[in-house]
This record gives C-alpha cells, sequence and structure tokens, in this order.
C-alpha cells in the first residue's frame, strides 16, 4: 500500500535506563480527581464517575522544552500531574488486575487554554480547543514501575509539587487522590480496549495558574525525573 504523503514518526518518550523509547498511542486525562482542586473551580465533589478527555498524541511535548505562549487563549494554566504509561492490554479488567498494565510514570503538565476551557464548559460544549493543543501535554522521561516494587506501589504518601519561577505553587500528597491509579485504569477499561502505549494523566492538585512569557515551570513527583517548561512570546 502506498501513501499519499509521509506523516511525522509516532511520538515517543525516553524511558530511564533503557536505550528504547516509549511510544505513544493516546493520551487519557482526568479532570477533577483532586478535592481541593475541583473546589478551586468551582466544582462540586464527587464520586460518581471519573471525567475523562483526551489529548490527541501530537499535542505531545518534550520536558525541557521551551514553547511560544500557546494561541487562542489569554489564560493558559499550567497542571501538574502523575502520568500513568500503560505496557500491557486490558479491557473491563477489575482494580486488582489494574496494575499488572502499569509499565511506568513520569511528571507531566497538562496545559490548558482555561478561558477556552470555561468557555465551553458555561455551554456544555467540548473541551477539546481548551485542552488539546500543539504542546499541551508536556512529559518528561518514564520511570519504570519495577523501582516502586513489584506491584509498582506509586501513588502513596509521595508529594507532588509544582514551583513557577522557583515559587512552589502546588504541593500534595498523591493520596490526595479522589480516583486511586487502580480504579482510574479499571474505569477506563470499561469503554477503551487499553493497549501500551496509552498514557493517562492522572488530575491535578491545588494551586493551578496562569503562565506568561519569561515563566520556568518545574513539577516534580517523588522518585521520578522533574518536567520543565519554559515559556516564550507567542
Ligand atoms: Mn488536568
Amino acid at each position: 500500500m502506498s501513501l499519499l504523503f509521509e506523516l511525522p514518526e509516532a511520538p515517543s518518550v525516553p524511558v530511564m535506563g533503557e536505550e528504547a523509547r516509549y511510544p505513544v498511542r493516546r493520551i487519557f486525562c482526568v479532570g477533577r480527581n483532586y478535592a481541593a482542586h475541583a473546589r478551586e473551580l468551582g466544582n462540586a465533589v464527587d464520586r460518581e464517575a471519573p471525567i475523562w478527555f483526551t489529548k490527541a498524541p501530537a499535542a505531545l511535548c518534550h520536558s525541557g522544552s521551551t514553547i511560544a505562549y500557546p494561541p487562542g487563549t489569554e489564560d493558559c494554566h499550567y497542571e501538574m500531574e502523575l502520568v500513568v504509561a500503560l505496557g500491557g492490554h486490558g479491557f473491563e479488567i477489575a482494580p486488582e488486575q489494574a496494575m499488572d498494565l502499569v509499565y511506568g510514570y513520569a511528571c507531566g503538565l497538562d496545559m490548558t487554554r482555561r478561558d477556552l476551557q470555561n468557555a465551553a464548559k458555561a455551554k456544555g460544549y467540548p473541551w477539546d480547543t481548551g485542552k488539546d493543543f500543539e504542546n499541551g501535554a508536556v512529559i518528561a522521561p518514564i520511570t519504570r514501575a519495577e523501582a516502586f516494587g513489584q506491584r509498582g506501589g506509586l501513588a502513596g504518601e509521595q508529594r507532588i509539587t509544582l514551583a513557577k519561577n522557583g515559587e512552589t505553587r502546588q504541593d500534595a500528597p498523591l493520596s490526595e487522590m479522589i480516583w486511586s491509579l487502580p480504579e482510574l485504569i479499571a474505569d477506563l477499561s470499561r469503554m477503551y480496549h487499553l493497549a501500551p502505549g496509552d498514557l493517562i494523566y492522572t488530575g491535578t492538585p491545588a494551586g493551578v495558574g496562569p503562565v506568561a512569557p519569561g515563566d520556568r515551570l518545574e513539577g516534580r513527583v517523588e522518585g521520578l525525573e522533574p518536567v520543565t517548561l519554559e515559556i516564550e512570546a507567542p
């Protein structure tokens, strides 16, 4: 079969201690997974079901990048998140089996055009333009789950933090997640056939805020490689 033109290679992420990179197939993201962050955006906190949205793999941006301030927005926000990288297949799995699918973890930034997201929310429209945009899914190198014990036991008392220009803006233990990692993976597997290459951005703690040209972001989760991003003029 011949193609009319070539597409760019599939995006991929470096893995600590590995020569081969992790290719990205899909990017899933969950909203409102930390109670204090849901409240700061004026949302009710419930355990009805996780709120899912997606970003295209083309939105991927490597940690250490300098990006132009995104177009179409006057209120671009950082959201520091723990990213789970899947390495196995699963459909309609139970939470007890969910961690078997985890290949590794990374620090990530779910960059958000908050003004567009808020306008869409108010009208009941999709979030796509607020969430899925070029360089909107920032990711640091992946650390394999084995580093955290046999069952990949991350998401305990490890802290997730974000500093803007050296000043801490987000700081919470991963245990503040409303939906645990096994619950998130199991819930997602009810709607998708999960597969290697699927990334899950697991939500952000309180303290989100705007970025401006000249800002430098540094996000950390204890035990993982930090994610950094610099913003420059559009
Ligand atoms: Mn988010």
